[in-house]
């Protein structure tokens, strides 16, 4: 089997592969061709930690397996970043396990993937201002990621404690973007894009905020009973979704959805949009939403697309099972 450790990861992966391979596997699961399994996910009475696993198959690309892993609440006291997580990958042919990859910068791009491709295909293509929601680990990959994807002329930001927004005023200035730090009605007014990235557990957007013609990506509530926008807004786009099933149960759409405001059937996956079976966007009027909820085989895709490019640079460290 294969190791690829953490510290290969940065010289590896790019957020382009990881857009490429993330884009793959939303087109895949919207065919039929690649499915997640149930997410676990338990609190595990030691350290405050989360711990557990989400797994699935992509037939059509052949990856097999399961990333294992969680949250941390108190690894910062060790200078180590909250979440942790390893990768693992089995051949699909003989059920052998194939590698072993750290998982921690790979789920910072595959996320930061999942919400740009939400914006490539949903966002209007004259969208100019990028709000972003959120100033934690997640946040400049989110922000690098998004300016992507639109010539974006301005950034504003804010977060529950502003002083932690440097790091993204400095990702907007390698750009040579204007960034601002502003209040979330001021967002909410001038950004034609928004991306939510915190751990919050109540609706920090308040009903009527978004504008219409707004992309929101709800990027952060990835567990039952987080939430960060009001079930109303939910409800009032067209939601977009990594897998439906996730979006009702762990995504942000599981409150507007809990509440009878949202029917599941009204949820657009949106692998569909990539394989042109749903238009996306209808009018520059209409809010779009993407609730990205992480699935398993976006870490797979990820995982395997580093194995790839570690292999062929040496980077690999190879061990007899
Ligand atoms: P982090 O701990 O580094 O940062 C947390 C952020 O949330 C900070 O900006 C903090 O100010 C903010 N926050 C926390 N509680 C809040 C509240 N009550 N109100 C407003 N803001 C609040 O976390 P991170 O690594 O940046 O991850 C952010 C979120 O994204 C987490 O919830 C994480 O579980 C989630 N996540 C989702 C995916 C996915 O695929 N959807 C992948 C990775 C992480």
């Amino acid at each position: 089997m294969w190791i690829v450790p953490e510290k290969e990861i940065a010289g590896l992966m790019t957020p382009e592969a990881a857009f490429d391979a993330v884009q793959a596997v939303f087109a895949a699961m919207a065919s039929g061709k690649a499915s997640n399994f149930p997410v676990v996910r338990e609190a595990i009475g030691h350290e405050d930690a989360l711990y557990g696993f989400k797994g699935g198959f992509d037939r059509s690309a052949r990856n097999l397996g399961l990333k294992a892993g969680g949250y941390w609440p108190n690894n910062q006291r060790r200078e180590l970043i909250n979440h942790q997580s390893t990768v693992f990958l089995f051949d699909a042919d003989t059920g052998r396990v194939q590698a072993a990859v750290g998982g921690n910068l790979l789920t910072a791009l595959r996320t930061a993937a999942a919400s740009a491709v939400s914006i490539k295909y949903l966002a209007r293509p004259d969208a100019k201002v990028l709000g972003i929601v959120g100033a934690g680990h997640q946040s400049t990959y989110q922000l690098r990621a998004a300016l992507d994807q639109r010539p974006f002329e301005k950034v504003l930001a804010w977060n529950r404690t502003p002083e932690r927004l440097k790091r993204l005023e400095a990702a907007a200035q390698e750009k040579g973007l204007p960034f601002k730090s502003v209040t979330l009605e001021q967002l909410c007014q001038q950004a034609d894009v928004v991306v939510t990235i915190t751990s919050s557990f109540s609706p920090m957007i308040a009903e009527g905020l978004i504008r219409p013609g707004t992309h929101l990506a709800c990027m952060g509530t990835d567990t039952r009973g987080k939430q960060e926008v009001a079930p109303e807004i939910v409800a009032a786009s067209t939601v977009f979704t990594d897998e439906v099933a996730q979006s009702t149960t762990i995504g942000e759409a599981q409150h507007a959805f809990g509440m009878g405001l949202l029917d599941a059937a009204a949820i657009v996956p949106i692998g569909d949009v990539i394989n042109k079976e749903h238009p996306g966007r209808r009018s520059a009027e209409e809010i779009t939403l993407f609730d990205g909820t992480g699935i398993g085989i976006q870490d797979l895709a990820v995982a395997s697309a580093a194995v790839d490019l570690a292999v062929a640079r040496g980077r690999a460290v190879e061990v007899e099972m």
